[in-house]
């Protein structure tokens, strides 16, 4: 299993970064991306704390876990500069807390990050236009199938745009908790429930997250 989007006690989650990895590792994860909510206030302290006990866990057991960022709720106009702070604070995956239909995110994040060099993927994001979508797919950003309970209501729509535009996908786990960590058996079902088929599901489970470590200049261990 590869999972890009997942979050510890340093910001919303529940557990150390040290055991998620653990859990994640048990349960048959190979690649994993520890990406807390981050604003211009915690971000440094947040990668500081990623980047060491990433490299540790990576280290010492049989899983690479990448510290990562989820960039939440910034104004609009600071998304770019965020993401390029991250990235030069050692952020190996960069995302961007999508418009999601669940919650007030302010308009014009998706816009604004997919407009961005500097990020990897933009997480559930919603009602997303297909003008946005577009440049998605030219900047090589990937759009994120939710595996979460809410974010992932816009699924579908997220899919048909991608389709349609020539946008990369990735799908996370979005866990919180580590029962909420991918299995291979429910990965498949919100991948089938996003209106993909067999194949295409097999695709976004398998060839998709190894296209990602390419964008991100990550050897698959
Ligand atoms: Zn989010
Ligand atoms: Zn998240």
């Amino acid at each position: 299993m590869f999972d890009f989007h997942t979050h510890t006690f340093l910001s919303d989650g529940v557990l150390a970064p040290t055991e998620l990895i653990r859990r994640a590792m048990h349960i048959g994860y190979r690649v994993m991306a520890i990406t807390d909510h981050v604003t211009p206030g915690n971000l440094e302290f947040v990668l500081k704390t990623l980047i060491k006990d990433c490299e540790m866990a990576s280290k010492r057991w049989d899983i690479l876990a990448l510290p990562g960022v989820e960039i939440t709720y910034p104004p609009v106009e600071d998304i770019d500069m965020m993401a390029r702070d991250a990235r030069a604070l050692g952020a190996k995956v960069v995302n961007v807390h999508g418009e999601t239909v669940m919650e007030p995110v302010q308009p014009g994040t998706n816009h604004a990050a997919v407009n961005s060099e500097h990020v990897d993927i933009l997480a559930h994001p919603g009602l997303i236009s297909l003008e946005d979508a577009r440049t998605a797919a030219e900047n090589g950003i990937f759009l994120e199938v939710s595996a979460r309970e809410g974010h992932g209501l816009a699924n579908g729509h997220v899919v048909r745009m991608a389709k349609e535009a020539g946008a990369k996908m990735v799908l996370d786990s979005d866990a919180h908790a580590p029962e909420e960590l991918l299995t291979r058996a429910y990965a498949t079902k919100v991948a089938l429930g996003a209106g993909l088929d067999d194949d295409e599901a097999n695709r976004l489970l398998d060839a998709a997250p190894l296209e990602f470590l390419k964008k991100i200049n990550v050897d698959y261990p």
